[in-house]
């Protein structure tokens, strides 16, 4: 500690203690419950901008000292643990929206910017970022980036990486690399931003981004469903990909079990349509003008009713019903009830996604009888998450849910997760997703980058 210590007043004396922060004046910072409460890093680097960033990191490379970089802590992986010897580094100072370009439909923005920040300035252009996920208030546009982040509405828009053009990263030894190029169509060689997006803060620090944004939708349209069975929602969701045009924007599917949890006091919820079946799905249309859009919108929910498709249905008539859908369906607090609990991510074809959450259930009530697990998620993308609780939070009863949960995945079809990453959290079952050589390039990628195993050390490798 002492050494630690040392490193750390040099830094401060250097950089002044805005930027290196000790003691006091980091003991109350937030932690997420997947950081495992208050971090013990010893300061917390707060750069300004990127020159003073890429000093601080040649200063940490020729010391030898690990940093960890954090955004918003809403991470679910553990990926932004620390330790007394690593130092936390924020860009929350560095949160501006530099530049709004409504010709080529760009946004230049700093990492540390919220995301719900950067959707609000693209809305105020007539323009959409259209990233959304329930933490936007406080998750970082660098934390979506470094963590790949999906969310809503990836079924029509991509993840992070398909809405990012370019961006600026710093290496380990402090190298600046400038990527920002604004173009959606660069085909130059390698292409670099990728390394960096989903590498959650291992192989540099992203600093800047250059973000696509999407003409503003005129019309959003919603509606919430029931299926009789789970062979018919794939059906629905072909069948509306081709009949709203384009337009589909959500598919969210909720088993019936998370419907009863979200829509049973004490949550608020009204219950939309009965819960007599065994699947329902909050169907979302973005749009061109609504004189169009809804007599569409209402005409395929029809036909998909009368080709019984779906048993039952209810379309959203105001934006205050709208709101409520969507807020019924973001509910996850919910779960809460049945803590302790582990939330799963998993990615796998639809065609077996019935057995495989059958096959997960049967495990768990076979090992932990009285387990619960509530299974809901982005359906369009492939992607389930299970809130799964089985009455015990100990590591032992951790590991042995998380190993039910990903060795029932289809062998060589399946992914431990869709959309949070894997941090330290989801380390051990990496193989079941990567192949030994894919895992040696990524080991080769963080050597050539970052040979001292400084950025964000112990994270996914
Ligand atoms: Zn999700």
């Amino acid at each position: 500690m002492a050494a630690a210590d040392a490193f750390v007043a040099t830094l401060q004396a250097r950089f002044g203690d805005r930027v290196v922060r000790t003691g006091a004046a980091i003991a109350d910072r937030p932690a997420w419950q997947g950081n495992g409460g208050p971090d013990s890093a010893p300061a917390v680097l707060r750069p300004a901008d990127t020159a003073e960033l890429s000093a601080l990191l040649r200063a940490c490379h020729e010391a030898g000292r690990a940093v960890v970089p954090q955004g918003g802590l809403t991470g679910l992986v553990h990926g932004t643990v620390t330790d007394a010897t690593t130092l936390a580094l924020s860009l929350d100072r560095m949160h501006a929206i530099e530049e709004i370009d409504p010709v080529n439909r760009t946004m230049r923005v700093q990492a540390g910017a919220p995301l719900q920040q950067v959707q609000e300035h693209a809305e105020a252009e007539g323009l959409m970022f259209p990233l959304d996920l329930g933490a936007r208030g406080s998750a970082t546009i660098g934390g979506n980036i470094a963590t790949n982040a999906g969310g809503n509405r990836v079924v029509r828009y991509g993840m992070m990486r398909d809405n990012v053009l370019g961006l600026e990263a710093v290496l380990a030894d402090g190298t600046v690399i400038d990527a920002m190029h604004p173009l959606i169509k660069n085909n130059t060689g390698y292409d670099l931003k990728q390394l960096f997006i989903g590498s959650e803060g291992t192989l540099g620090i992203v600093t800047r981004a250059i973000l696509r944004l999407r003409p503003l939708p005129r019309s959003q349209h919603i509606a919430f469903v029931a299926a009789p069975d789970f062979a018919r929602v794939p059906a629905l969701l072909r069948y509306l990909d081709g009949a709203l045009g384009g337009s589909l924007s959500a598919f969210e599917v909720l088993w019936r079990n998370y419907y009863e949890l979200v829509t049973t006091a004490p949550a608020p919820h009204r219950r939309p349509v009965a819960a007599e079946w065994p699947y329902y799905v909050l169907i979302e249309a973005l749009g061109g003008p609504p004189e169009q859009d809804a007599p569409r919108f209402e005409a395929v929910l029809m036909q998909a009713l009368e080709d019984e498709l779906i048993a039952d249905a209810v379309i959203a008539r105001s934006q205050g019903e709208r709101d409520a859908l969507w807020a019924m369906r973001d509910d996850v607090g919910q779960n809460a009830r049945h803590a302790p609990i582990q939330a799963f991510d998993v990615s796998l074809p639809l065609d077996h996604m019935e057995q495989y959450v059958d096959a997960v259930n049967a495990a768990l009530q076979a090992r932990w009888p009285g387990a619960t697990n509530m299974t809901f998620g982005h359906l369009g993308d492939g992607n389930i998450h299970l809130i799964i609780g089985v009455g015990d939070n100990s590591a032992k009863t951790r590991h042995a849910v998380a190993d039910t949960v990903y060795q029932a995945l289809p062998a060589g079809l399946g992914s431990i997760s869709a959309e949070h990453g894997i941090g330290t959290e989801k380390k051990p079952w990496l193989t079941l997703s990567r192949s030994s050589v894919e895992l040696d390039l990524m080991r080769t990628l963080k050597q050539a980058l970052d040979p001292q195993g400084l950025l964000n050390p112990g994270k996914v490798l």
